[in-house]
């Protein structure tokens, strides 16, 4: 017999994560699924405070994603831009007149002095977001890229270099002086937490800067809920973006086996693609569940698919685990 799962946090980056978090709000009732989103591709750029992946959560979670550019708002327009550009202006990261509202808004209110997180539970409220979106911490984290010509801020090497340079390795800059969101630690303690999901992002760009937080992964090994990832990697390649481009770079397997293996001790679980349903035997003989289950999600029923199926297999581990 397995019970109702009660509250679930999931760890997600932009794209690929928001997709099944888009999942999760749709089976979840409102109260029942936190999004703890990745702030390390935060930065400062004309003045304006951007967070690519809040905003790709937030712009999916309200039917606000531009399914053409694939980030930014629906129905978007370009003046803004197109003047700056008329101005010699910076116009190598593309903001949307729509967009700008968001960055303008959050601007402002950090400069009030409030927080990211309060920020950014108005903005999710005023998209009409039922659920709670927080960052991971307040204090401002910046992943840097080290590439063999050296070190890049994340969205020169993301967007301005189009992910081209080689990568040898990754720095959270402030890591070490952030405090993981104190509402984050208090529900990773609550005893109504069934399951930690992450999401199925860039591990080294998207995962990482959150696990890499003083003191997150003891606080996630410490919840009594299983934690739970699903493959950002489908018969060795990304959907989309540099993840699988990474692993070669760094030299490892190109695989999702590979992407369970970096996760290692902190997951109970992890949810391959039927392609690689050949890997289950070998991610169990890491020390953990594993199963195969169609994770391509390209519309919603796909993605609400995947996030019962996510639910059943978190479910699954509770049961067997119970005393
Ligand atoms: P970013 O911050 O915008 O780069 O987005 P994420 O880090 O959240 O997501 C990037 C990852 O999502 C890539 O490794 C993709 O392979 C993965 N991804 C994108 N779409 C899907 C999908 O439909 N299914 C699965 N399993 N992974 C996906």
């Amino acid at each position: 017999m397995t019970r109702p799962l009660r509250r679930i946090l999931a760890l997600t980056g932009g794209v690929g994560g928001a997709k099944l978090a888009l999942g999760l709000a749709n089976v979840l009732q409102p109260g029942q699924v936190t999004f703890l989103v990745n702030t390390g591709d935060d930065f400062d750029h004309l003045g304006l405070r951007i967070c690519p992946d809040i905003d790709t959560l937030l712009y999916t979670l309200s039917d606000e994603a531009n399914p053409e550019t694939g980030w930014g708002r629906r129905n978007e327009t370009w003046h803004c831009l197109e003047a700056l550009d008329q101005l010699g202006g910076e116009t190598w990261f593309r903001l949307g007149d729509r967009d700008l509202a968001t960055h303008l808004t959050r601007t402002l209110a950090l400069a009030r002095g409030e927080s990211l997180t309060a920020v950014t539970a108005s903005l999710a409220s005023h998209l009409g977001i039922p659920h709670p979106v927080l960052p991971m911490t307040d204090q401002p984290v910046a992943t840097m890229i080290g590439t063999a010509q050296g070190e890049l801020a994340f969205q020169q090497y993301f967007v301005r270099d189009r992910c081209a340079p080689a990568v040898t390795g990754f720095r959270f800059a402030g890591s070490e002086q952030a405090g993981i969101n104190p509402q984050i630690e208090a529900l990773l303690a609550a005893p109504d937490l069934d399951g930690i999901v992450i999401c199925p992002s860039n591990p080294f760009v998207s995962v990482d800067p959150i696990l890499t937080l003083p003191g997150m992964r003891a606080a996630l090994a410490a919840a009594s809920a299983p934690v739970v990832a699903v493959s950002p990697i489908i018969q060795g390649a990304a959907v989309k973006g540099p993840t699988a481009k990474m692993m070669a770079e760094l030299g490892v397997p190109q695989d999702a086996l590979a992407v369970a293996r970096h996760y290692g001790d902190l997951l109970d679980g992890f949810i391959l693609d039927s392609h690689d349903a050949s890997l289950v035997e070998a991610v169990q003989s890491l020390g953990m569940d594993a199963i195969a289950t169609p994770t391509l999600m390209l519309t919603l029923q796909d993605k609400m698919n995947l996030a019962l199926a996510t639910l059943d297999f978190i479910s699954h581990i509770v049961t067997s685990n119970a005393p």
